[in-house]
């Protein structure tokens, strides 16, 4: 028997559903609505301050922590925006991309045979990471709203349940991803309280931090007491400046908790390329005008998609952040999400992501009468892919 080519820490990954569904997307036309990424450009004071870092020649390794400036800035906006005093020396990583960022932390702090508790629906990559760690995932589901919940909420026995002897990590999302669950002071606090007792990390993905919409309101984490000396926060510049492409990231920790992350990052990629750098330098010292400019664009956004998928026939979640809209597909009469958005992608044009792929198998039923609409689109494409929804989208049953 000839060895297989693939390692076992690999061999059970396809292709990432977001590639896929980008890929069909480009080969059947259809609108784009399922990777999200926005198809607008970043503020031009930021392209222009990369340009000129590359002209100045801002271009050999930058300090493998990240460079100072940037750390700098990353801490001007930490306290600018949630109150969070920061040592840009001591506290902060620079990363490529929230993607790496969350590996790091993950090789930092997490041994083989540890438990990583984490939400469902989950970011793709928590539930890969965890893998190649050799670790073990517990996962516990989000329920959607129903008459006794006006957002997306979790059971908090089944929490309790999840953590046991060998839990030495939670993973947090908030904004969360694809729900756009905002959690509140209670919730965290909650969460929190459990991690003491545990002795456990927590690892919060904040990488929609801006992307948040009254009456909801963004807490991080780390700034409540029960959270402070344990939490790595994760963010990037991708979301907040629509710049996915340019994978720069961060993390924010307490000093022994960067060491860590840092020990790991210094042999991921060692550093993140030096002149985007000082370009999101420049980003994160954007007047609070711009980022405000940015959540009504975005507030506007949500309400002008909402209204095309509630016209097409299809029941929505809300989101109170993010950029996702995740709408209940039951009653369309398809076996699963995954078929849906199949039919969505090839018959209607328009592609949207199937969320079961973020539930574990024993949970994956949860997320099959979903599908996941992206709305960091210009309104014209929005508004294209509203108008195929109502006319190619046969009526519910
Ligand atoms: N976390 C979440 C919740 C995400 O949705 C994404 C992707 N957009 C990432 C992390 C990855 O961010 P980045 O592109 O900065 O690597
Ligand atoms: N985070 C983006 C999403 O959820 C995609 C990132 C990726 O393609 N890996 O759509």
């Amino acid at each position: 028997m000839p060895r297989p080519v693939f390692a076992e820490r690999v061999s059970r990954f396809g292709t990432t559903v977001f590639s896929e569904f980008s890929a069909l997307a480009a080969k059947h036309g259809a609108v784009n609505l399922g990777q999200g990424f926005p198809d607008f450009d970043g503020p031009e004071a930021v392209k222009e301050a990369a340009q000129r870092a590359i002209r100045d020649g801002i271009n050999q390794y930058a300090m493998g922590v990240g460079a100072k400036d940037l750390r700098q800035a990353i801490a001007e906006h930490a306290l600018r925006f949630h109150g969070q005093t920061v040592d840009p020396d001591t506290m902060v990583t620079v990363t490529s991309g929230a993607t790496e960022a969350i590996l790091d932390v993950l090789l930092g702090l997490v041994n083989p045979g540890d438990e990583v508790v984490a939400f469902e629906p989950f970011y793709d990559s928590y539930d890969a990471n965890v893998a190649f760690l050799g670790a073990t995932s517990r996962y516990v589901p989000l329920r959607p709203p129903d008459a006794a919940h006006a957002t997306w909420w979790f059971d908090r026995d089944e929490v309790r349940a999840a953590f046991g002897p060998r839990t030495r990590l939670l993973i947090l999302n908030t904004p969360h991803n694809p729900t756009g669950k905002v959690f509140t002071r209670e919730e965290l606090e909650f969460l929190g309280g459990l991690c003491a007792e545990h002795g456990a990390w927590v690892l919060s993905d904040e990488v929609y931090e801006h992307l948040v919409f009254a009456p909801a309101r963004h807490l991080r984490p780390a700034t409540l007491p029960v959270f402070a000396d344990r939490t790595v926060t994760v963010s990037s510049a991708g979301k907040s400046f629509s710049l996915t492409g340019w994978k720069v990231g961060w993390v924010i920790a307490p000093p022994p908790l960067r060491d860590a992350v840092q020990r790991a990052h210094q042999f991921v990629t060692f550093a993140t390329a030096s002149p985007l750098q000082a370009a999101v330098a420049t980003a994160l010292r954007l007047p609070d005008s711009y980022f405000e400019d940015l959540a009504r664009l975005y507030l506007g956004k949500r309400e002008r998609l909402l209204a095309g998928l509630r016209e097409a026939g299809l029941p929505v979640h809300t989101p109170e952040g993010s950029y996702f809209i995740l709408a209940d597909i039951a009653r369309h009469g398809f076996a699963d999400d995954v078929a849906f958005c199949r039919h969505l992608v090839t018959e209607v044009g328009v592609a949207a992501i199937p969320p079961s792929v973020f539930y574990s198998p024993e949970h994956r039923h949860l997320g099959q009468g979903m599908a996941r609409f992206a709305f960091c689109k210009t309104d014209a494409v929005l508004d294209e892919a509203s108008k195929r929804l109502r006319a190619r989208l046969a009526p519910a049953r």
